[in-house]
This record gives C-alpha cells, sequence and structure tokens, in this order.
C-alpha cells in the first residue's frame, strides 16, 4: 500500500512503469544483422558492436523515459498511417503477408523495414513512392525545416536512400514526413534517390562486416572518449578500454 502523505506518488510509480518496461526490453530478442536505420551512423566501430550485441556498458541500457519516447515515436508513426489514409493517399504498411515491407541483403546480415509504400493519392505525386515517418524533437524538427533531410539528418538520408534502392523504389522521390512531438506540426519532404548515398551505405556495410567476420576492431570515431558521439555511446567504456588498433 502506498504511503500517500510522506511518499511522492509520481516517482514512485514513475519507478515501477520504469522497472517493468526497462525489464521487457531485456526480453526483446537481439538483432543479429546491420539494420538499414543507423547505416548512415558516423561511428563503423559502434556498429561492429552492435552487430555482435556486444553488452552494453554498465548503466547505459536505455531507461523507462526514453523507452517510453521511443514507444510514443513508434504511436505517432501508426496515426500518421491513419492520417494520411484519410486525406486520400492509398498507403501501405504491410505485404501480403501482414509484413513489414522490407529487404534483406548479404545473407541477411543486413536488413531494413519501411514505414509504407504509397501507390496512389491526391496532389502532385509520382506512384509508387516510400514513404519514410519519424517523430521528432522540436530541435530536428526545425533544423529539418531550415536545412532538408540530407544536410539536417544524415542518418536518415542513408535510410531512405537504402530503402528506395533495395525495395525498388528509387524512380520516383520518397515522402519523408516527421511530426512535431512537441505541437503535432507536419514536415514533408520528397526526397530524390541518392544513387551515390545508397552506394555508400551499402559499401559500408559490407566493409563493417567484412571486419567482423575476421575479428577486425574498426577505428574509433575519435581520439578521445569525451567527444560528442563517445559520450553518448553505450559502449563508450568497452571500446576505449581495448587496445587501439594501429590505424587509430
Ligand atoms: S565509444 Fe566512440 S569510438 Fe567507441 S564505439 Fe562508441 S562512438 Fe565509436
Amino acid at each position: 500500500m502506498l504511503d500517500f502523505i510522506t511518499h511522492d506518488l509520481s516517482e514512485h510509480v514513475s519507478e515501477l512503469i520504469d522497472t517493468a518496461m526497462e525489464r521487457e526490453a531485456t526480453l526483446l530478442p537481439p538483432r543479429a544483422y546491420l539494420g538499414a536505420s543507423s547505416l548512415g551512423e558516423d561511428c563503423a566501430r559502434r556498429l561492429q558492436f552492435q552487430y555482435f550485441n556486444a553488452p552494453k556498458d554498465p548503466g547505459r541500457h536505455f531507461p523507462g523515459r526514453v523507452l517510453r519516447v521511443f514507444a510514443r515515436g513508434h504511436r505517432v508513426e501508426a496515426w500518421m498511417v491513419d492520417w494520411l489514409r484519410l486525406a486520400g493517399f492509398d498507403l501501405r504498411d504491410r505485404n501480403d503477408q501482414g509484413e513489414q515491407f522490407g529487404f534483406a541483403a548479404a545473407g541477411g546480415r543486413v536488413r531494413g523495414h519501411a514505414d509504407g509504400i504509397i501507390v496512389a493519392g491526391p496532389g502532385n505525386f509520382r506512384y509508387p513512392m516510400l514513404w519514410e515517418c519519424k517523430c521528432v524533437g522540436v530541435k530536428t524538427f526545425r533544423e529539418l525545416k531550415k536545412k532538408r533531410l540530407a544536410a539536417s539528418r544524415p542518418v536518415y538520408a542513408a535510410q531512405v536512400a537504402l530503402y528506395q534502392a533495395y525495395l525498388g523504389l528509387h524512380e520516383h522521390p520518397a515522402l519523408f514526413t516527421a511530426v512535431c512531438a512537441d505541437d503535432m506540426s507536419i514536415y514533408t519532404e520528397r526526397v530524390l534517390f541518392d544513387r551515390g548515398l545508397a552506394q555508400r551505405a551499402s559499401d559500408r556495410a559490407v566493409h563493417i562486416l567484412r571486419a567482423c567476420d575476421v575479428g577486425e576492431l574498426l577505428p574509433r570515431i575519435s581520439t578521445t572518449p569525451t567527444h560528442q558521439t563517445c559520450r553518448y555511446c553505450p559502449w563508450q567504456e568497452r571500446c576505449w578500454s581495448l587496445p587501439s588498433p594501429t590505424t587509430d
């Protein structure tokens, strides 16, 4: 029974939910492939740790609050499916088997799952076109509006290019949408297929997998663990406790 007088109720209930969510997250099966959604990330070594499902540093698992942010993103993307359909777009987010549209390359060691394909609809669009959606914070939303996708979020841009290439949806521009989690504004951009970007991301995947196969640890992204990317890396301790490859 809660002590309603002395206990901080918000803290207590949050703790209960956090604990349950964090426990649930540990039960998810590990991912045994390189995901197209992360291939544009700047540190190849980090992608190796991810590929090998290396244990994260103590205390570096996603806390419940962050897991709720992810959950919100999934819900918002599902709402966008409804809203685009309401607006008259024929948006398919599942294939005939009821699965997400996706691809597998390199013997299944590189995979991606697209948000959807729009095959018809109103306005001046060319179909079929890939649809990719993100729920973003206000800072990212403003940057997208100011600099557009490729310049502001290269990881998302690489993901879109890979899906267009591997799903054979490169003839027409993709539709990228972002929903601002702060006020639910919608950003929309037509994304022309960037063949070079898709090729570079794909080559990078091959390079990382080859290194993984021969047990080669790829160079770090920086010379110091205080680098911005390293500070938020769940393998920071592991990475910097290992001897540096000669190429560092
Ligand atoms: S700590 Fe830095 S260099 Fe090491 S894997 Fe993470 S991001 Fe890459």
